[in-house]
């Protein structure tokens, strides 16, 4: 009896594998002198879908730009596979990370080159089409007649939704295994929306998502919505459980909108 359960043993004593999930400890993080993150805990597993959701000026962007890695929390940790992001070279945490910004960076540069940058070893068909895709449809017209458009710095004249249709072109030709989109449709406009979803929708499968949105009803159906009030996780969990846990999602459910 003894010899079978030391067999037995080692497999039921075996660690479950972490995978490649993003935990936050305790993080807090602030810009200056003022704390704006207040101890964050939350865990976003491999391959879900997750919404961050809350008033204006909560902090749902800092999240995002903390899992992106811009900077590191003054207290606590943020891990990546059960390692701490700041142990892992930025180039090779980078290359997992997709982020379209709600500030839609980008450089003085051509928007084809501006495109290339998710992926620099991307062949000018699949920048082309990548851009097609994203309904950048002037920038196409314009380099089959010769020129390209500068898209952004000084040289930059274009749209926010045109520079946001850039930002989410890139993304895609990165190919990340993580996808965060702050706001990704905040300035489309209604022509452009479909085209934009269907993108998105391509940008995203498979993938680990983290989106922050406006409307409500497009992320009713992540796996875990986060909702974020004043720097701190004020409830998460699936929309049936927070609609009867969080007076906040419900008010914000209720009126169909956050920011
Ligand atoms: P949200 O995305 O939920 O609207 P943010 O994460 O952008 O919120 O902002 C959280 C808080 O941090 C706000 O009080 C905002 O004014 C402040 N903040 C954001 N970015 C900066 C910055 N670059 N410098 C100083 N304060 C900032
Ligand atoms: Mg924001």
């Amino acid at each position: 009896i003894l010899e079978k359960r030391e067999l037995i043993r080692p497999k039921t004593l075996k660690k479950k594998p972490v995978g490649n999930s993003i935990e936050f400890k305790d993080v807090h993080f602030g810009y200056s002198k003022k704390e704006v993150l207040h101890g964050i805990n939350l865990t976003i597993k491999e391959g879900s879908v997750n919404a961050l959701v809350g008033p204006s000026g909560s902090g749902k962007s800092t999240i995002a730009k903390l899992i992106a890695s811009f900077w590191d929390p003054d207290k606590g940790r943020i891990t990546y596979g059960g390692v701490d992001i700041k142990d892992i070279p930025l180039a090779d945490y980078n290359k997992n990370i997709a982020y379209v910004s709600q500030d839609n960076y980008l450089f003085d540069e051509t928007v084809m080159e501006n495109i290339r940058m998710g992926n620099p070893d991307a062949l000018d068909e699949d920048v082309i089409n990548a851009a097609k895709a994203c309904g950048c449809h002037d920038f196409i017209m314009k380099l089959e007649k010769g020129y390209d458009t500068i898209a952004g710095g000084a040289g930059g004249h274009l749209s926010g939704g045109e520079r946001q249709r850039i930002s989410i072109a890139r993304a895609m030709l990165k190919n990340a295994p993580i996808v965060i989109l702050d706001e990704a449709t905040a300035y489309t406009d209604p022509e452009n929306e479909a085209l934009v979803q269907r993108s998105v929708a391509k940008l995203i499968t498979g993938k680990t998502l983290i989106v922050i949105a406006h409307r409500l009803s497009t992320i009713s159906l992540a796996d875990c919505i986060f909702v974020v009030n004043k720097g701190n996780i004020e409830a998460f969990g699936s929309q049936d459980e927070l609609l009867k846990k969080s007076p906040l999602y419900k008010q914000m459910w209720e009126a169909h909108i956050t920011s």
